[in-house]
């Protein structure tokens, strides 16, 4: 824990509040990461997946506005028009970074090095960014929501990776979006209080990756089962293989028969409810993924 301390990353886990209900909510966030342009073919994918398993279910849709420095999506109609029709049938939209991209100083501890470097391979944009230039980047990409009329309801930071800096940045935005987060916790910005909700994902970025996580991702389901609320994480990279994409359709046809899908800050909204009778956790670490 020290040495994540040090590295300055996502400093509001150390205080997340572990929700208890005893009504069990069972409520789940289905959250699409990394939607773009470019990205959108397997995006469509991932959507077709869950629309089969539940015509009904929505998601919350993370937009990178400039995917590793693409051309923004403002002038791209097709999917402006197909965001639209997303957010027509009830979904959700985030602002998920501005490029996505780790373009910081090369890092400066061991234990950073494992975060940006492993964990994630230079996605973390906003691991190191000052508040200034992080507070510039969140402007930037809600000047190009509001061109589009869509409101996001909350940022996630890219690889759910945030430094001090940058948390103090996304915070003085508490009056238009309503949370950030973590891999281990939603961060509600107008009450300044951090919720440990776990969120199962994929790692598919190599064959011993998408091996090991679909065999860890079942057990992880099976140990939250009792668990009131969850957040489900799909990337883009999860449609290009058979296997992963099986893997989610036997997941999510389990955790669909057990659960509700809501929108994330429906999520967040039964999570605060559940939470007046919270106990703080103990401080943790980010979990690997
Ligand atoms: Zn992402």
């Amino acid at each position: 824990m020290a040495s994540m301390r040090r590295s300055g990353l996502t400093p509001f886990v150390y205080k997340a509040e572990l929700p208890n209900d005893p009504r069990a909510a069972d409520e789940m966030a289905l959250v699409l990461h990394d939607v773009s342009p470019a990205t959108w073919a397997p995006c469509e994918r991932l959507l077709q997946l869950i629309q089969e398993l539940d015509a009904r279910a929505p998601v919350t849709l993370l937009v990178v506005p400039r995917l590793h420095h693409r051309p923004d999506f403002e002038r791209d109609r097709k999917f402006r028009a197909a965001i639209d029709a997303r957010l027509a049938r009830g979904d959700e939209i985030a602002l998920h970074g501005y490029t996505h991209l780790d373009e910081g100083p090369v890092p400066a501890s061991t234990a950073e090095w494992f975060a940006r470097r492993v964990l994630t391979d230079r996605e973390g944009e906003f691991s190191t960014l000052t508040s200034a230039e992080s507070r510039a980047r969140i402007e930037r990409g809600l000047a190009l929501f509001r061109a589009c009329s869509w409101r996001p309801a909350g940022f996630v930071p890219p690889a759910w990776q945030i430094g001090a800096q940058a948390l103090d940045a996304v915070r003085q935005f508490r009056d238009v979006l309503e949370y950030t987060s973590t891999l281990c916790c939603i961060h509600s910005l107008p009450l300044d209080r951090s919720f440990s909700v776990p969120c199962l994902g994929y790692s598919a970025r190599s064959a011993l990756r998408r091996a090991l996580s679909r065999r860890w991702t079942r057990l992880q389901a099976a140990r939250l089962r009792k668990r009131a609320w969850l957040r489900i994480a799909l990337h883009p990279l999860d449609a290009q293989h058979e296997s992963t994409l099986a893997g989610w359709r036997d997941l999510l046809a389990g955790l669909l028969e057990e659960r509700r899908a809501v929108r994330k800050s429906a999520l967040l909204h039964s999570v605060v409810r559940g939470a007046r009778q919270s106990r703080p956790t103990m401080p943790r670490r980010e979990p690997v993924s």
